[in-house]
Order: structure tokens, then C-alpha cells, then sequence
């Protein structure tokens, strides 16, 4: 209950948030409706606002961001058999999005300073059946988006950015979703902009774009008759209720993504003062990062040896809230084991059984167990604040 009172909770919301759920219930215009018969305002507005915001020609706003990879995956045709290269290090969604349309996940190791995916080590992954690469922006910190698009290209793959934790990241002047093929944002109850759930995919390409829409609409096409269905497609729209909400966050989410870039950099100094501490570096390049999650490395030796959990335990217990890591995909029970889609053929991936072993993944095997996340919301709280989370880890080392 202490963490309560020390930092803000999440979501953080206001009366106008409450008014605009509210006015879409008195309006009864409860659905979106199609791009030429527009029922309800907000899916269509908000798609507007948020390829604004993201700086990218389209939006396609669907029900969250699993399905949004799952759509993009579609609309680009990757598909049974197919491998798409994946970081190891990510949310299960990453990946499962891949077993969805019945291709094969392959999973990448990480750099060892700024946690996202290693691009020479996917390079050495690509193979004559390799597809696509999702790269997984996480705690909102950029790939390194050119050099990956360049040898993505070379090699005739698409690129898909998973920027479920990268609202506002910038990377080399351009905001991450616009290197790839397409970028896909959740708005799932967790995320930096959120209406509990929700997700939206931004692309650039206008013959793309129109295929994500199909994809994501019951294979329709804007312009065409309602009941003419053109190529396959679900119903993976986002409810119109949810959009509302996501419009009145939208408006608090640029204050708050340059308070969180800023108390970044302050605590970055603090912690990377303390010796045995070791903040997520920032990706040469990156201008500004998402940080839905603010991770750091801990040496084990420098701290009586504490483990993470015992680490963790110290932080809870002092009132600073943690999240858990993700374990890396190849540990997971489902990859391991293989226990995905029958009559699938995954024995080409670089998982499941020995293949599963830590020390094929060394990188983030290790990081997984001396890395500590702050939530983001942590990072929305005062000075005085970040100064007593860099005092309570000074003392945990005594
Ligand atoms: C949250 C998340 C997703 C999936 O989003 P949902 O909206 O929960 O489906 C995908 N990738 C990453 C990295 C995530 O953190």
C-alpha cells in the first residue's frame, strides 16, 4: 500500500476521459461502421490522431496488438512454413502472432546494452526460407532500424516493428513503425496509451495499408460495396467505445512521453553512478524512447550476490513498484516443448528441445537474471522521487 502513496498509479485518468466514453453511450452510435458509411466518429478520428502523432501516412486501428502483428503478417502474405526472426526477448505476442498464420518463429539474441535485437546476429539467422523480421522495440528503445532495413532488404525480407512499447520512440529523425513494412502499437491496460485494450497498426505504403484494412475487416475494401468480401479476413476491428477513450489519452500522452524522457535521462545518471548498476542503453541514435518499461542490469558480486527476486523483494518493500521480466521465448513451456499448431513442421527452428538450451541464447539467458524493469509510470513521478529509487538500490548493496 505504500507504493501507492510514493508513485502515481496507472491508468491516470480524468472527467474528460469519463465524458467521452459517456457521450458515445448517449449518441447510441456505438460502431464504427464502414469507411463510406461512418456510423460512430472516433475509430475514424482516432486513426487519424494517432497516425499524426506516430508521423505516419496511415493507421489502421484494430482490437489489439496481437492481432495487429497477426494482420500485417497476413496482409504481407507470410504465411505456412515461412520463418520470421523474432527477438528473443519480447512478449509472448511477438511470436505467437507468427504461429498464427502458421509460419515459423526463429528466434534472435539481444545486445547486451540496449536489450533490443542483435542485428548482426540476425543476419547470421536468415536462411532461404526466411520471410519477415519482427523487430521488437523494447522499454521503447529502437533496433537499429537502418542497418536492419538494409540487410532486410538485401534479403528480400519484410520488416515488421513491434512497437507495443514504443508510443513516440524516434530513432535517426523517423519514428519507430515508419523504417518497417508496417508498425504495430497495443494499447493493452499495461501500455503507455491505453484504453484497457485496443492496438493499431502504422504503415506508409498506401497498397499495404488498404490490405491491413481488408485484413482486419472481414476482407472488405474502402469504397466497396458492404457485403463484398474481396480476400480473407476476420473481424479485428477496435470497438468504438475503446477509441473514445483513446482519443481523450492521446491528448495527455506528448506531456507525459517528455516527462518520462526526461526523468529518463536523470535517473540514467543516478543509477549508472552506483557502482554494479547498469541502465538500458539508449541505441545510438535514438532520439526519444517510448519507455514503457525502464529496465537495469544488476552485478550479482557487487551486491552480496542478492538474486533478482531477493533484489526485487528490497525495491517492493521500500514502496518502489517493479514489473517482471519477460522470460526469453525459447524457455517458454510452448516453444520448448513444441506445443503449437498440429501438423505445423517446426523442426527447422532454432527451439525445442536442446535447442532450447540457455547457452544458445547467452546473451539474454544472462540478462534475464540480473535485470530489474521500473513500470513507466514511475518515471511520471517528481525528482525527489528518482532520487530516493538511486538511495534505496545504493543501500541494498550494504
Ligand atoms: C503488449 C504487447 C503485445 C501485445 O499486445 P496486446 O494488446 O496485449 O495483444 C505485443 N508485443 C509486445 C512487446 C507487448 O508488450
Amino acid at each position: 500500500m505504500r507504493e501507492e502513496k510514493l508513485f502515481p498509479s496507472w491508468p491516470v485518468w480524468d472527467e474528460e476521459d469519463v465524458e467521452a466514453v459517456s457521450s458515445v453511450v448517449r449518441s447510441g452510435n456505438w460502431w464504427c461502421g464502414a469507411p463510406l458509411e461512418q456510423v460512430g466518429e472516433n475509430v475514424w478520428e482516432f486513426q487519424k490522431e494517432f497516425a499524426r502523432f506516430q508521423e505516419a501516412k496511415h493507421c489502421v486501428a484494430v482490437a489489439n496488438g496481437t492481432v495487429a502483428i497477426e494482420t500485417v503478417l497476413l496482409a504481407l502474405g507470410v504465411g505456412m512454413g515461412d520463418e520470421v526472426i523474432v527477438s528473443d526477448y519480447t512478449f509472448v505476442a511477438s511470436a505467437s502472432a507468427v504461429v498464427a498464420v502458421n509460419a515459423v518463429p526463429v528466434f534472435c539474441d539481444i545486445d547486451p546494452e540496449t536489450l533490443v535485437l542483435d542485428v548482426d546476429k540476425f543476419e547470421s539467422l536468415i536462411t532461404a526460407r526466411t520471410r519477415a523480421v519482427i523487430a521488437v522495440h523494447l522499454g521503447g528503445n529502437p533496433v537499429e532500424m537502418d542497418r536492419l532495413c538494409e540487410k532486410a532488404s538485401k534479403n528480400g525480407l519484410k520488416v515488421v516493428e513491434d512497437c507495443a512499447h514504443a508510443q513516440g520512440s524516434r530513432y535517426r529523425g523517423k519514428h519507430a513503425g515508419n523504417w518497417g513494412d508496417a508498425g504495430t502499437f497495443s494499447f493493452q491496460a499495461s501500455k503507455v496509451l491505453t484504453a484497457g485494450e485496443g492496438g493499431a497498426i502504422v504503415c506508409n505504403d498506401d497498397l499495404l495499408a488498404e490490405r491491413i484494412y481488408s485484413v482486419s475487416d472481414c476482407g472488405r475494401k474502402p469504397g466497396k460495396y458492404f457485403y463484398s468480401h474481396f480476400e480473407y479476413g476476420t473481424n479485428y476491428r477496435l470497438p468504438e467505445l475503446s477509441a473514445a477513450l483513446l482519443r481523450s489519452q492521446l491528448k495527455k500522452l506528448p506531456a507525459q512521453h517528455a516527462l518520462r524522457n526526461e526523468n529518463a535521462r536523470y535517473l540514467a545518471d543516478r543509477l549508472n553512478s552506483i557502482d554494479g548498476i547498469t541502465v538500458m542503453k539508449p541505441t545510438d541514435g535514438a532520439e526519444e524512447i517510448g519507455y514503457y518499461i525502464y529496465p537495469f542490469i544488476f552485478d550479482p558480486s557487487k551486491f552480496e550476490n542478492i538474486t533478482k527476486e531477493g533484489f526485487k523483494r528490497k525495491l517492493n518493500e521500500n514502496g518502489i513498484p517493479t514489473d517482471d521480466c519477460y522470460p526469453p521465448l525459447h524457455r517458454l513451456t510452448c516453444f520448448r516443448e513444441s506445443l503449437l499448431r498440429e501438423k505445423i513442421d517446426y523442426t527447422q527452428a532454432n527451439w525445442g528441445g536442446n535447442k532450447s538450451d540457455d547457452a544458445l541464447f547467452p546473451v539474454v539467458s544472462d540478462i534475464y537474471e540480473r535485470s530489474i524493469q521500473l513500470p513507466h509510470y514511475v518515471l511520471l513521478a517528481d525528482r525527489g522521487k528518482l532520487d530516493y529509487i538511486a538511495q534505496t538500490i545504493e543501500h541494498i548493496r550494504y
